[in-house]
C-alpha cells in the first residue's frame, strides 16, 4: 500500500466540478482581485467563525506581519510566543524590527501558559499563541494574563480553522486571529491565502487599508501599506470548499479516533494530549514515538509518508542563532523535537489506510 503523508489529488477528484466551475467563473467574470468574490468569501468565513469581520489577504504570514504592524508593533518591543511553531509565527514579528519572546511548551505541544509572565518585561507588548495542530492553546489563561498586564492578544490559527476550547471559538478573546489557506491547511486553496478575523471594526477597517496601498479608495494612500489580497480565484474555490469543511472536520476527528484506537497498547509511542474542553481538528496527527528516526524509515519502506513538525524549535532556527538560546532554555520543546512523528492525515484517508498504518507501527516495535 503507498499513503501519502497527505494527498490533496483526492479531495480535488471528489469535488471536481464544483472546483473547475469555481475557477472558470473567475475566467469568465475578468474580475480577479477584489469584488463580490473575495468579499462573498470573506462574509461567508466572518460568519462561519462567529466574528464580524473577515480580511482575507496573500498568505497567513502577511495576515500575521498586517495585524503586528496595525497593532502598532515595532522596534523596541517584545512579543512573547511558542517555541514550537511554522517559522513564520517569529519571522513576521522580527520583520516589524521587534523582538520574539520564546517561551517552552508543555507534551501537548502547546505554549507553557504557566511560563508566560515570567517573560513579560516592560517591552512586552502582545502574546501571540499557536494553536498548535488544531488544538487551541489555552486561550481563557492567556486572555487573563493579557489583561492584567495589559498585552494585545493575536492568535495564530493557521492550524485551528473551526477549532473551540472551553466553548470559545478562534477568535473571540483575542484583538485579532490569523487563518492560513496554505493548500495542506484545514481549508486550503489552490495557492497561497490568508486572513484576519476580529470583532474590532476600527481595526478591520485598519486592516484592509493596510493591505491595499494604505488606502480604500483608488489614488488615496493614507498610510504607507503593503499589496496582500487574497485572488478571486482563490476566494471563489475557497468559497465553495467552505460548505464542505464541517464533514472534512469529521472525517479527520474520525481518523484520529482510528488511530486512538489502534494504538492504544503500544508502550513505545505517547498519542497526542487532547484536552477534555477542546473540540481539535487534528490538522497534524503528531505521536511521540521511541527510536523516532528508524520509525520513519521503516514506515517508509512500507510505503507511508510522515513528517516532523517541528524538526528543529524556533529558538534553535539558525536565522535566531543570534539570540544564543541552549537546549536547557527549552527543554521540553527540545525534548519532544527528537520524538515526534505526524502520521498521514487527511480528510479522505481511508480506514483501512489507518489500520495499515498501525499495523506496520505495531509491526516495527515488536
Ligand atoms: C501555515 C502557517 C503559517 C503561515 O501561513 P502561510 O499561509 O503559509 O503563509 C503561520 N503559522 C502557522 C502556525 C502555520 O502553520
Amino acid at each position: 500500500m503507498q499513503i501519502p503523508f497527505v494527498d490533496l489529488k483526492r479531495q480535488y477528484k471528489n469535488h471536481k466540478a464544483e472546483i473547475d466551475q469555481a475557477i472558470a467563473d473567475v475566467i469568465s467574470s475578468a474580475s480577479f482581485i477584489g469584488g463580490v468574490t473575495l468579499e462573498n468569501f470573506e462574509e461567508a468565513f466572518a460568519k462561519k467563525q462567529a466574528v464580524k469581520h473577515c480580511i482575507g489577504v496573500n498568505s497567513g504570514t502577511d495576515a500575521l506581519y498586517i495585524i503586528l504592524k496595525i497593532l502598532g508593533i515595532g522596534i523596541g518591543d517584545e512579543v512573547i510566543t511558542t517555541a514550537s511553531s511554522w517559522v513564520a509565527t517569529a519571522s513576521t514579528i522580527s520583520q516589524t524590527g521587534a523582538q520574539p519572546v520564546f517561551v517552552d511548551i508543555k507534551d501537548d505541544f502547546l505554549i507553557d501558559e504557566t511560563l508566560i509572565e515570567s517573560k513579560i518585561t516592560d517591552k512586552t507588548k502582545a502574546i501571540i499563541p499557536v494553536h498548535l495542530f488544531g488544538q487551541m492553546a489555552d486561550i481563557i489563561t492567556i486572555h487573563d494574563i493579557c489583561s492584567k498586564h495589559k498585552l494585545l492578544l493575536i492568535e495564530d490559527s493557521a492550524q485551528t480553522h473551526f477549532s473551540e476550547r472551553d466553548h470559545n471559538k478562534v477568535g473571540q478573546l483575542s484583538s485579532a486571529s490569523i487563518f492560513s489557506f496554505h493548500p495542506s491547511k484545514n481549508l486550503g486553496a489552490y495557492g497561497n491565502g490568508g486572513a484576519i478575523i476580529t470583532n474590532d471594526h476600527l481595526l478591520a477597517n485598519q486592516c484592509r487599508k493596510y493591505a491595499n496601498h494604505g488606502g480604500l479608495t483608488k489614488h488615496e494612500h493614507q498610510v504607507i501599506g503593503i499589496n496582500s489580497k487574497l485572488n478571486n480565484m482563490q476566494a471563489s474555490i475557497l468559497s465553495k470548499k467552505l460548505k464542505h469543511v464541517d464533514i472534512w472536520v469529521k472525517q479527520r476527528r474520525s481518523i484520529a479516533n482510528k488511530y486512538f484506537e489502534l494504538l492504544a497498547d503500544i508502550k513505545e509511542i505517547q498519542l497526542p494530549i487532547v484536552h477534555e474542553d477542546a473540540y481539535h481538528v487534528y490538522h497534524v496527527f503528531c505521536i511521540r514515538a521511541d527510536r523516532r528516526d528508524e520509525l520513519a524509515s521503516y514506515l517508509k519502506e512500507k510505503g507511508i509518508g510522515t513528517a516532523l513538525h517541528y524538526p528543529t524549535p524556533l529558538p534553535f532556527l539558525e536565522c535566531y542563532q543570534d539570540l544564543r538560546h541552549k537546549p536547557e532554555d527549552f527543554p521540553i520543546a527540545h525534548q519532544l523535537s527528537k520524538r515526534i512523528l505526524s502520521l498521514p492525515m487527511f480528510p479522505e484517508m481511508r480506514m483501512d489506510e489507518v489500520a495499515y498504518v498501525c499495523d506496520q507501527i505495531k509491526a516495527f516495535y515488536s
